[in-house]
């Protein structure tokens, strides 16, 4: 049933029009819990909550299971790490990511399938507002869903993040980049 009210909120927004862009067209997110650790180094409670709110919010969209599996003190850039081991957040800014925004978030794929991602939180020496943090996280778990920046400003994929409730044009992307899960 889910499948099929899925594909009827896609064709009723799609033919309302919306602003959605896909790191890839077939690439998909199996069903099955979205596995998650944070290291919560630098971070405020508060920001940590905001961690997990924008998580549950973005397994409402596509029907997972958020599953947290604890925090962590590994580095994605320290630490190796299979790809296909839990989507890890972490305040963190690597040397060689140059562009000035507040994070990023990026989805690994094998065989055509995303298996996995990390979310890169940058660190502020006055705590990012938990609102802010749990929008941008928003934003970041998008792109590990497969989903690229557009321009529109109702979306939460704008990156100047304007919006704080998925857009439709986010919704339709997070349901075509996930299968449904029946
Ligand atoms: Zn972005």
């Amino acid at each position: 049933m889910r499948h099929l009210a899925a594909s009827v909120v896609v064709l009723a927004l799609l033919a309302a029009g919306c602003t959605y862009a896909l790191a890839d067209e077939t690439t998909r997110w199996a069903c099955g819990p979205f596995r998650y650790e944070i290291n919560p180094e630098g971070a405020t409670d508060a920001q940590i909550d905001a961690v997990h709110r924008a998580v549950e919010r973005y397994v409402a969209v596509t029907g997972r299971d958020a599953q947290f599996v604890g925090l962590t003190d590994q580095r994605r850039s320290v630490d190796p790490r299979p790809l296909d081991a839990p989507v890890l957040i972490e305040w963190f800014w690597p040397d060689d990511v140059t562009f000035s925004r507040m994070g990023f978030g990026e989805a690994f794929a094998v065989d055509g399938r995303y298996v996995g991602g990390s979310v890169y939180l940058r660190p502020s020496e006055s705590p990012t507002p938990a609102w802010l943090v749990e929008r941008l996280t928003m934003h970041e778990l998008g792109h590990v869903g497969g989903l690229l920046d557009v321009d529109d400003e109702q979306e939460i994929m704008n990156p100047a993040l304007t919006v704080d409730e998925w857009g439709d044009g986010d919704t339709v992307g997070l349901l075509l980049t996930h299968e449904p899960c029946a």
